[in-house]
């Protein structure tokens, strides 16, 4: 059998490598159009800011790796530029000799990844505009900020990098994870940044609140936000550096433009084989990564796929469903019965020491979709044991099913501790696990790395309570005409508190319940809704109505607080 795997980085080199792991006989051809393999594009921004020194260091897996230790003819400058699937050929042009071939074979693998996104936006081929997708690009963009520089003296010169005129500056079109991740490294690397980003928020994968807290964080690190304003085009001024140009008309000035505006898949491949593409701009796969034509697979950035808690077709271009798919598409191809179980674009990111992570869905979606059946709760548990040093508060959103607690999404912010409650609720939605599957999940616990009762048992227990009618929930946007009940204690109200708002203080309030009202809704608010559901179960046991205003003052400084 052979098989020719179009695309050697991260869907295609593990497709490669797993199908020589089950099959010894197969006689399998990698082609890469670039002149690496198996390297690690995720690393690159980190390798612009200079986190990652060597360019080296970001190439995993070689070609000689390939042909060694895996018996795989892999081919670098070599690009499939035609595919035949009545005579099962591709067409080959080798870059490097300028020689075309063809090549015959019974299993076609494509993972030609996604395109950066360029529009075809005035100025935009103008030089000092980068996109970041491969080694070489990385390249460019290091030497194009070094050739600016004035001085290379010092701690600088020591560190192999040549600083940055002060007065460098860079503008970062797009805010997702690639734009954020440059904007960091840039700043690191000592250039004055300003983001540019079309939508209102940051991180479109984030609810707007999540993200306010990531664009303060942004801007408390000296990041410039130029939020809801897309880009109209570039211009060269006339002493030879670039302005970007707003549809608000504004002129950003800048010495480098990276553009991060997103991906596409690559389709010209399947579309010139006559493959099938889906709704969303994907070549289209069932769960085996098999396209329309039942001899070719595809995996990776370049396709679309279920989304796992929605069901809708989505591009989620992200590392780990590419190797998954690579590894699913060598099984089926080996023989095997493997399949993909969709994605929930779970992802992280760390910026200015923040990390910031997502899966499932988010309100957002949820609501565009028109989905009703659904509710929320705010968190703000520690990181770890409070009374165990450098424990850190984190930002938690949960979305959950109301009908049978189904867990459909969360959001998680903070310095520590993140990623790991993140990971554990991805792995409980791809369960399908509920949220009182999470009140009864076993965690590892000692006072330096959590608690007794972990983030993410909390996750599920305050879900929970709400889903049984233990603590009714209500939401900042929803207590108008309520009457508002503050427990916290009266120099905390000092610091900020809601107007209108009566103050009992919990150990008071079963000594007043007399002075609150049983004829109105109590919307019971405290610091982060922990004191608020103690106080709230006071009330609903003596015959009031209450409810816990989710994430209480903490969330109100989420919502209710507008950018600069
Ligand atoms: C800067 C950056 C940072 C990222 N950071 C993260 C991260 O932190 N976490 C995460 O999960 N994901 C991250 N990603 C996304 C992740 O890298 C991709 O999702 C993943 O690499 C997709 O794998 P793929 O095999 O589909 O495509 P790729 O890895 O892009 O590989 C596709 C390869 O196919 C080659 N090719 C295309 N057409 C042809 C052809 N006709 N002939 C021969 N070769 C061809 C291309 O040259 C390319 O090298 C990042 C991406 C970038 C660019």
């Amino acid at each position: 059998m052979k098989v020719i795997i179009v695309g050697g980085v991260a869907g295609g080199a593990s497709c490669a490598a797993r199908l020589r792991r089950l099959d010894e006989k197969a006689e399998i051809l990698m082609v890469e159009r670039g002149p690496y393999v198996s390297y690690a594009n995720c690393g690159l921004p980190y390798h612009v800011g200079g986190v990652i020194e060597k360019e080296s260091s970001l190439l995993v897996a070689t070609e000689a790796t390939f042909r060694g230790q895996f018996a795989v003819d892999c081919r670098t400058r070599c690009e499939v530029v035609g595919i035949s699937p009545k005579k099962k050929t591709v067409e080959l042009k080798n870059h490097a000799t300028g020689e075309a071939t063809t090549e015959k074979y019974d299993k076609l693998v494509l993972s030609p990844g996604a395109a950066p996104i360029r529009p075809p936006l005035p100025g935009i081929d103008l030089p000092g505009i980068f996109s970041v997708r491969t080694v070489p690009d990385a390249r460019e963009i290091r030497e194009w900020i070094e050739r600016g520089s004035s001085d290379s003296t010092g701690e600088h010169a020591a560190s192999g990098f040549q600083p940055l005129d002060k007065t460098k500056r860079a503008v970062v079109v797009g805010g997702g994870y690639i734009g954020l991740e440059m904007a960091e490294n840039l700043v690191h690397r000592g250039l004055e940044v300003t983001l540019v980003e079309m939508l209102d928020q940051v991180m479109a994968p984030l609810d707007p609140e999540c993200a306010r807290l990531v664009e303060r964080h942004l801007e408390k690190h000296g990041v410039r936000l130029a939020l809801n304003d897309a880009v109209a085009g570039f211009k060269q001024t006339e002493g030879g550096s670039l302005e970007v140009l707003t549809k608000s008309g504004k002129a950003h000035p800048a010495n480098i433009v990276i553009l991060a505006i997103g991906v596409r898949p690559e389709t010209g491949l399947a579309k010139m084989a006559g493959l099938e593409i889906g709704q969303r701009g994907g070549i289209r796969v069932d769960e085996h990564m098999r396209t329309s034509d039942p001899d070719i697979f595809a995996v990776g950035d370049a396709v679309e796929v279920k989304d796992f808690v929605t069901g809708e077709w989505s591009l989620i271009p992200l590392a780990g469903p590419a190797n998954r798919q690579g590894r699913i598409a060598a099984d089926v191809i080996a023989g095997r019965d493997s399949r993909f179980r969709g994605t929930q674009g779970t992802s992280v990111i760390g910026v200015f020491g923040a990390t910031v992570a997502t899966t499932g869905a988010n309100e957002k979606l949820l609501n565009r979709l028109g989905q009703k059946d659904f509710e929320k709760v705010y968190l703000f548990p520690n990181s770890h044991a409070g009374y165990y040093p450098g424990a850190k508060t984190i930002v938690l959103k949960v979305i959950f099913r109301k009908s049978e607690g189904r867990l459909l999404g969360a959001q998680a912010l903070g310095q520590d501790g993140v990623e790991k409650r993140i990971d554990a609720l991805a792995m409980a939605i791809q369960m399908g696990a509920t949220v009182y599957d999470l009140e009864e999940a076993e965690l590892c616990y000692a006072p330096p790395f959590g608690s007794a009762k972990d983030p993410v048992n909390f996750a599920g227990m305050v879900p929970a309570d709400v889903l049984r009618g233990d603590m009714p929930l209500c939401h900042w946007d929803a207590v108008e005409g309520g009457f508002l009940l503050d427990v916290r204690n009266p120099p905390e109200l000092a610091v900020e508190h809601v107007a209108g708002v009566v103050n009992i203080p919990l150990p008071d309030l079963r000594a007043r319940l007399g002075e609150l009202p049983r004829d109105r809704e109590i919307h019971v608010i405290c610091r982060s809704a922990q004191r608020a559901y103690y106080a709230t179960r006071i009330l609903l046991q003596n015959g009031f109505k209450a409810r816990n205003i989710s994430g209480g003052m903490l969330s109100r400084s989420m919502l209710v607080t507008e950018r600069n």
